[in-house]
């Protein structure tokens, strides 16, 4: 090698699984490594590519005047499995047979990645947990590997210790039974039924243990998190776990896209929604979002209005592209409130989420706890109203409810995916938990203020000198140093 190689700039390769939950942060993470040097290319296929596609141009357009190299996307065809024309990404998938399609499709994205990492010899790739075969393919090219799954630390360090220990097995065979996750720095309990029963998904649970396994494996992992947030739970995926980590988050403070961060398609009430907004007072509107793999019943959207009807406060409640119609849901009275428009406003489609989030008329926001968006809410400094339906989401619950005490919950029990069904919560259990956290009673002015301050720690550490930026710089450093010593 020669002094020049040594001289270019850090080449990382980011590999988004194909879900928007995944891309959206990889894109800002680019943005995070691309402002100090780094070139970065993410790969995906063209329909994820559209969904990324302007929060790196927006990146790139303010990098112009700087030495910030711009990021790319190679975009490489999403194999046929007979899916769809289209149907490239989990919240377009119907149903659980093409669910099965697309894990065919993902696992021939190999192909591609092989084929990158031979012609560009990045420094390291980047790649989402969910690729489990990655690190055989990485390894194969002499790449070293880090792990992505943008999930919270205290989620990982659970999901460990729930695949390591199965709990359930020995608990009794009673839904609401309390399962103990052993080993955890302090006691966590989850019932039986917010856990993934392995009875139910083996192929699932397998999934998940050799994704466990392989990240484990990997040269280290990349955490959308930052020090101060979750501080015994890096010691103890560090130290006992003896996992390498770097938390680099919260990554959505990076974003130069507010505003269409994650879309091609912002709804078309996003606009009136803003101006909505602005006339509201600081602190008096929920924001209600359930993420992007989310379905409600008819029967829990009627109980979700009843809710926000009941609880008194204004709301944004953003319903997804595939909403039902409105006649079998709307509970007697609700059509003739939104038409109003003093209180309450629904968003179709695609939310300007980090604009509302950091609205001042928003004081909480209703979420099933997706990691994204639970960090963009205690970036924002906006107490949660909790609401988990699976995948690592319980266990953010328990981070926001118990551990950081900046949100309530709603009495979620369920674990149960898009295609599932789960025991409906009644609109009054849901209008309290938005009270706890909004009104005047006891305990609400400490979760906001607990909120607040963690808003402020979370934009602490992106800042020059802070814990994610100084993390982003040490690993920059050391794969510069592992370059020089593979040269050498
Ligand atoms: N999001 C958005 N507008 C929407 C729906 C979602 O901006 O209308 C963004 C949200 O800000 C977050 C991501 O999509 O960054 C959803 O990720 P999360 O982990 O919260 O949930 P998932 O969809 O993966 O369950």
């Amino acid at each position: 090698m020669t002094i020049k190689d040594e001289q270019q700039p850090l080449h990382i390769l980011f590999f988004p699984f194909l879900a928007p939950g995944h891309l959206i942060p990889v894109a800002d993470m680019a943005a995070l490594f691309a402002a100090r040097g780094v070139k970065c290319t993410i790969l995906t296929t063209p329909v994820n590519a559209a969904v990324i596609r302007s929060a790196v141009d927006r990146a790139n357009e303010a990098f112009r005047s700087t030495d910030a190299p711009a990021i790319d996307i190679t975009v490489v065809p999403f194999p046929d499995v007979g899916l769809p024309p289209g149907v490239e990404s989990v919240p377009a998938l119907n149903s659980d047979a093409e669910g099965d399609k697309f894990f065919h499709a993902i696992h021939r994205l190999r192909e591609p990645f092989d084929r990158f990492l031979a012609e560009n010899r990045p420094d390291t790739v980047v790649a989402d947990s969910f690729f489990d075969w990655s690190l055989d393919a990485a390894s194969e090219n002499g790449v070293p590997r880090l792990a992505f799954l943008g999930s919270s630390m205290f989620a990982r360090a659970c999901s460990n210790s729930m695949l390591r220990n199965n709990p359930a097995e020995a608990a009794p065979d009673d839904p609401d039974a309390l399962v103990a996750l052993p080993g955890l720095p302090r006691r966590v309990e989850l019932r039986r039924s917010q856990m993934m029963d392995p009875k139910k998904r083996p192929e699932h649970w397998a999934f998940f243990q050799r994704v466990n396994a392989v990240d484990q494996e990997s040269y280290g992992e990349l955490f959308n998190s930052f020090h101060d947030l979750e501080p015994d739970y890096f010691e103890h995926y560090t130290t006992t776990l003896g996992r390498r980590a770097w938390l680099v988050g919260p990554v959505a403070l990076a974003s130069k896209d507010m505003a269409t961060r994650g879309t091609n398609g912002l709804s078309p009430d996003a606009d009136g929604c803003l101006r909505w907004l602005d006339a509201k007072p600081a602190g008096s509107v929920v924001y209600v979002s359930f993420g992007t793999l989310s379905l409600s019943s008819p029967t829990e959207l009627r109980e979700l209005a009843r809710g926000l009807d009941l609880s008194g406060k204004n709301f944004v409640w953003v319903i997804g592209g595939a909403a039902t119609e409105e006649s079998e849901w709307m509970p007697d009275g609700f059509a003739e409130l939104m038409a109003r428009g003093e209180r309450g406003l629904i968003i179709r489609g695609w939310a300007p989420q980090m604009l509302i989030l950091n609205h001042q008329a928003v004081g909480g926001f209703v979420t099933h706890c997706g990691w994204n968006s639970t960090l963009e809410s205690v970036s924002a400094g906006v107490p949660m109203v909790t609401w988990p339906r699976y995948a690592d989401q319980f266990y953010n619950e328990k981070l926001v409810v118990e551990l950081l005490k900046v949100g309530v919950g709603v009495g979620s029990a369920d674990f149960a995916s898009k295609f599932e069904a789960r025991r409906v919560i009644g609109g009054e259990a849901i209008a309290e938990a938005i009270g706890r956290v909004m009104g005047d009673g006891e305990g609400g002015e400490a979760i906001r203020e607990k909120a607040k301050e963690l808003g402020e720690k979370a934009r602490g550490a992106v800042e020059k000198g802070g814990s994610s930026y100084d993390d982003v710089g040490r690993l920059v450093d050391e794969l510069m140093a592992r370059r020089s010593s593979v040269n050498a």
